[in-house]
């Protein structure tokens, strides 16, 4: 793996996973589409063998989100965000426990717990904001996993003390750092054995790919993830990965405006009166503010709120608005705004009027102008 050690993270967004400087090389790494790969009777000890295996596509998208997590292995790739979560929790030995917070990604819950009813581990489900209680919950634990922010509620955990007390119970420790990215948060850093990334959402960037992957610096945690993947044929079509790669490009353009923009709407809605309250680590008034602050490097581009007028008013801002796209997911150049309950599967925790808004990179004043005349169209508002 080419290493950039001395190069910022905005820089290795650009220089990283790039093909060797030779005469008439390309300056991009081209698709590979191929199933299978020449073979020689001597094998040179790096065989690629068939594309379950393998893929040259895979390569230099894995070597730069490496470099970004300051990991010493290449990532993973995998077909989709949950199929790197299904593998990461492979980790976990048959009759194990994982602990996991209740706001994580529905889907890795849901995952978690549908590997419960068949029996094969246990979960325990924290509030991961509330450090006295997750310790509580260490115990006899397997896997420590973690998310912070939270999803859509935007809890901030302490991870390195959450890190270093799973490690002391010999659990391993699972970050989902999809909404931070790197350029935000390097959970290795952090105490994090293995990091996951939704790479659907802000690496990618463009709402155009699904695709997952996991970051390991442990050469056996590494090993078994690559069993599971070939084994369970969960991998990446190496279009994507190169669509993804390309995303990644403009990863630290894209963080910045969009983290600029989310700044400055959660103030202005901060002070909106249709606005009851604001879920943002970026506010001085935010629960998770000053955690994040010391942990982040940045507040991401995710704000939570909750109309005035509950589900009726959060549900007549969504059809109200005409930039801002009704659509789940997140991380991509176009702004998103969902009301969060709508899903069956969100747990009752979340506030039934919670709106999640992911915010683009488009003009601040659209933006603005869009949600406020959606917000004022509101029917306590008329
Ligand atoms: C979307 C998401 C996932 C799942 O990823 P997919 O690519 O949709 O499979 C996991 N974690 C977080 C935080 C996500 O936002």
């Amino acid at each position: 793996m080419t290493q950039h050690a001395n190069l910022a993270p905005d820089t290795l967004t650009v220089a990283a996973g790039r093909p060797r400087r030779e005469h008439d090389s390309p300056v991009n790494p081209p698709i590979v589409l191929s199933s299978t790969f020449h073979e020689t009777v001597a094998p040179t000890g790096s065989d690629r063998i068939y594309a379950r295996m393998s893929n040259p596509t895979w390569d230099p998208f894995e070597e730069a989100l490496a470099e970004l997590e300051g990991a010493a292995l290449p990532a993973l790739a995998f077909a989709s965000g949950l199929g790197a979560a299904a593998a990461a929790l492979s980790l976990v030995p048959t009759g194990g426990v994982v602990v996991i917070p209740r706001h994580a990604y529905g889907g890795s819950v849901s995952l978690a717990l549908a590997e419960e009813a068949r029996g094969r581990l246990t979960v325990r489900q924290v509030d991961v904001a509330d450090t006295e209680q997750v310790l509580g919950q260490l115990e006899g634990a397997d896997m420590l996993w973690l998310e912070s922010p939270t999803n859509p509620m935007l809890e901030v955990a302490e991870t390195a003390v959450l890190a270093d007390a799973a490690h002391a119970v010999g659990a391993l420790v699972v970050v989902d750092n999809t909404f931070n990215t790197p350029l935000v948060c390097r959970p290795l850093d952090y105490g994090a054995d293995v990091v996951l990334h939704s790479v659907t959402k802000y690496l990618a960037g463009h709402s155009d790919v699904v695709l997952g992957a996991l970051v390991t610096s442990n050469p056996e945690l590494r090993d078994q993830l690559t069993s599971y993947r070939t084994l369970h044929g969960a991998i990446a079509g190496p279009f994507e990965v190169w669509l993804a790669l390309r995303g990644l490009r403009t990863l630290a353009l894209r963080m910045e405006r969009s983290q600029a923009n989310a700044m400055e709407l959660a103030r202005r809605l901060a002070g909106h009166p249709a606005v009851e309250r604001v879920r943002y680590p970026g506010l001085p008034t935010d629960p998770g503010h000053k955690r994040a602050t010391a942990q982040l490097k940045g507040y991401g581009g995710i704000i939570s709120i909750e109309p005035a007028g509950g589900r009726e008013a959060a549900d007549a801002l969504v059809e109200a608005v005409r930039l801002w796209l009704p659509a789940t997911s997140l991380g991509g150049v176009e702004s998103l705004i969902e009301r969060r309950r709508r899903q069956p599967g969100e747990p009752k925790t979340v506030p039934e009027a919670l709106v999640r808004l992911s915010v683009g990179i488009e003009n601040i004043e659209d933006l603005w102008a869009d949600l406020e005349a959606a917000l004022s169209s509101a029917p306590d508002n008329r």
